[in-house]
C-alpha cells in the first residue's frame, strides 16, 4: 500500500488521505479494499446559470461528491462559499462516510457546494442557485439515494427551495430528500442545536474520563455560527466556564467567563459582531484564542486552523473538534506528543447527523417525536459511539482519531464484503 506524502499541509484532501492511509495500515485493509475506500465513488461538477437580479446572466460552478453509499444513501451538507474547491467537497464527503459510520447510521457519505458568496447575493439570487443546482442533480438527489442538509453559507431556507423543487420534478411531496428542513415542513425538533448538543455530551464523557468537574473547567470556543453558539449556549448552561469566543472578525478571552446567552443576544441582535461585546474581555484574532489556557479547546469555525506551525502552542487538556478539519494532518503529531486528548471531528460533530438521520426516519413514517425523545437518543448515539473510539483507541494502542478512523473504515469495509461487489 504505497503512502502518498503530504505535499500540500493546507489540502484537506489531503489531509484526509494521510488519516485514512494511517489507519487503514494500522487495520492491514487489503489493498482492493484500500483503493476502492480511498477514492470518491462518483462525483460532478455541474455549471449553473442565474439570472442576478442586476439582470446580468452568472454562471457558477457547483460540485456533489459521493464518497461511499455502501452502508446507505448519501448524507451531506451543502456549503456555499466563495472558496469551495472539489478536493474539499471529496475530503468532507469521506468524513461523512467515517462519521456516520463511526455513529452506526445507515447511511454513506456526500457532500455538495456552490462556489459563491451568499452575504453578497440576495435572496432572490440565492433561490435561484439553489433550485437551479437542485434541477441539474436531481437524478442524484432522493430519500433512498443521496439526502444534501446545510452546511457553512446554506440553512433551513436552502433546505425547503431544495425539497420544494426536488418534489415539483418527481410530482409529490418529498419531505426525506433533505434534513434540516423548518420544522412545519417536515423537520425535526432539536436538529439545529444537535451538532453543539453532540460537542456537550463529548465533552460530558471526556470530564467523566478524567474525573473533572463543569463548574471548574475553562471552555475556548472558535467560531459563533449553528456549532459554535449553540455548543456555547449548551455547556454555559451546564455549569461549564466559556473563558474564549471568535467568530470571523475576531475573538474575546475573559478568565471570569462569559454570560453567554448575553453573547447570543448581542451577536444575534442588531450587534452582530462578537469582538465588540461591552462585558468583553481580552481581544484578539480569532486564531489566537486557540491557544490561550483552558481545560477544553472548540474549533467549531473552518478547517485547518491548527497546523504543524502553532500546535505546539495549544494550552488545553481536551481539544474537541466541533468544526470538520480543523487540525491539519501535520499537526496530528504534535498534539499527539502534548499528550492532548482529541475528540476528532468525525466523532465530536456527529450529532448534527445524527439528528438528521432521525429527521429522515420521522419524515419516512410521518409520525415525529417529541424534542426530549429526540435529545434522548442523540445522547444514546454520542455517548455510545464515545465510548467505542475510546475502547479501540486502547485494545489497539492507537490515539483517539486512528481509532475512530479504524473502527469507522472497520465497519464499512465490512458491509462491502457482505454485500460483495456487482459486477
Ligand atoms: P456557520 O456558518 O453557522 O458558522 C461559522 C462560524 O465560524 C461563524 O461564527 C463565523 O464567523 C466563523 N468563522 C468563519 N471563518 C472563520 C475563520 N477563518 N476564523 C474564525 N472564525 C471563522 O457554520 P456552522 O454550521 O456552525 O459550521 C461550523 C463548522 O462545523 C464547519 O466546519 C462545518 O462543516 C462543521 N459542522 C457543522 C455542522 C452543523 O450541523 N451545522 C455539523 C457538523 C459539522
Amino acid at each position: 500500500m504505497a503512502t502518498l506524502p503530504l505535499q500540500d499541509e493546507f489540502n484537506v484532501y489531503e489531509s484526509a488521505a494521510a488519516r485514512f492511509e494511517a489507519a487503514a495500515r494500522k487495520l492491514g485493509l487489503e489493498e482492493g479494499l484500500y483503493r476502492f475506500l480511498k477514492y470518491p465513488a462518483k462525483e460532478i461538477t455541474v455549471y449553473i446559470p442565474v439570472m442576478l437580479d442586476s439582470g446580468h446572466l452568472e454562471v457558477f460552478i457547483g460540485y456533489r461528491v459521493h464518497h461511499s453509499i455502501v452502508r446507505g444513501p448519501g448524507k451531506g451538507g451543502i456549503r456555499f462559499a466563495p472558496n469551495v474547491t472539489l478536493d474539499e467537497v471529496r475530503a468532507l464527503a469521506s468524513w461523512m462516510t467515517w462519521k456516520c459510520a463511526v455513529a452506526n447510521i445507515p447511511f454513506g457519505g456526500a457532500k455538495g457546494g456552490v462556489i459563491c458568496d451568499p452575504t453578497k447575493l440576495s435572496r432572490g439570487e440565492l433561490e435561484r442557485i439553489t433550485r437551479r443546482y437542485t434541477a441539474e442533480l436531481i437524478e442524484w438527489f432522493g430519500p433512498e439515494r443521496d439526502v444534501p442538509a446545510p452546511d457553512l453559507g446554506t440553512n433551513e431556507q436552502t433546505m425547503a427551495w431544495i425539497m420544494d423543487t426536488y418534489s415539483m420534478h418527481v410530482r409529490h411531496t418529498t419531505t426525506a430528500v433533505v434534513t434540516g428542513k423548518p420544522i412545519d415542513l417536515g423537520g425535526s425538533q432539536g436538529r439545529q442545536e444537535a451538532t453543539g448538543r453532540g460537542v456537550m455530551i463529548s465533552c460530558d464523557r471526556a470530564l467523566a474520563r478524567f474525573r473533572m468537574q463543569r463548574l471548574s473547567t475553562r471552555v475556548i470556543i472558535q467560531g459563533f455560527g449553528n456549532v459554535g453558539s449553540m455548543a456555547a449556549k449548551l455547556l454555559h448552561h451546564a455549569g461549564y466556564k466559556i473563558v474564549g469566543v471568535a467568530d470571523i472578525h475576531g475573538a474575546l478571552y475573559n478568565e471570569n467567563g462569559f454570560d453567554v446567552p448575553e453573547l447570543i443576544d448581542w451577536v444575534y441582535g442588531q450587534h452582530k459582531v462578537l469582538s465588540e461585546f461591552p462585558a468583553g474581555g481580552a481581544k484578539m484574532t480569532a486564531n489566537e484564542i486557540l491557544f490561550q489556557p483552558a481545560e477544553i479547546v472548540i474549533p467549531a469555525a473552518v478547517e485547518n486552523q491548527i497546523t504543524s506551525e502553532n500546535a505546539h502552542r495549544l494550552q488545553t487538556r481536551i481539544l474537541c473538534e466541533g468544526a470538520n478539519g480543523p487540525c491539519t494532518a501535520m499537526a496530528d503529531e504534535i498534539v499527539d506528543r502534548k499528550g492532548i486528548f482529541v475528540i476528532p471531528d468525525i466523532l465530536a460533530n456527529a450529532g448534527g447527523v445524527t439528528v438528521s438521520y432521525f429527521e429522515w426516519v420521522q419524515d419516512r413514517q410521518g409520525f415525529f417525536w417529541s424534542e426530549k425523545e429526540v435529545n434522548e437518543r442523540l445522547k444514546d448515539v454520542i455517548e455510545h459511539s464515545f465510548e467505542e473510539v475510546v475502547r479501540y483507541s486502547e485494545t489497539h494502542g492507537v490515539n483517539n482519531r486512528v481509532a475512530a478512523y479504524m473502527l469507522a473504515i472497520d465497519r464499512v469495509a465490512f458491509a462491502l464484503k457482505e454485500r460483495g461487489i456487482y459486477a
